[in-house]
């Protein structure tokens, strides 16, 4: 892994890779944006971070505790693409920032 990636523009960071397997979906919520999945066991939304799913294995559902592992190797392209917003939405902050 290298952090090379930071200097690139977004790149097609909109095309979700057409992955069924990606646990991560994005919900439009009040102006931002609520990674998640589903709770396949109560349906639950289960909220978690870009940084917890790039560095974690597993999520656990707030209402069942129910434990979700998430499958790297098929998630891989999807991890890879929340990295590159993670990436993309750090870049905006600080050209927001640096604008105002
Ligand atoms: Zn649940």
């Amino acid at each position: 892994m290298c952090l090379t990636a930071r200097q690139r523009k977004e790149e097609n960071i909109m095309s979700n890779p057409d992955n069924n397997a990606a646990p991560v979906s994005s919900v439009a919520g009040q102006g931002q944006q609520m990674p998640g999945m589903k709770c396949p066991q109560c349906g639950e939304f289960i909220p978690t971070t870009i940084q917890h799913i790039i560095i974690s294995s597993a999520l656990v559902c707030p209402n069942c505790h129910l434990r979700l592992n998430i499958d790297r190797t098929k998630s891989g392209k999807a991890i890879d693409a929340l990295r590159k917003v993670q990436e993309a939405q750090d870049n905006l902050e600080r050209k927001t920032h640096s604008y105002r």
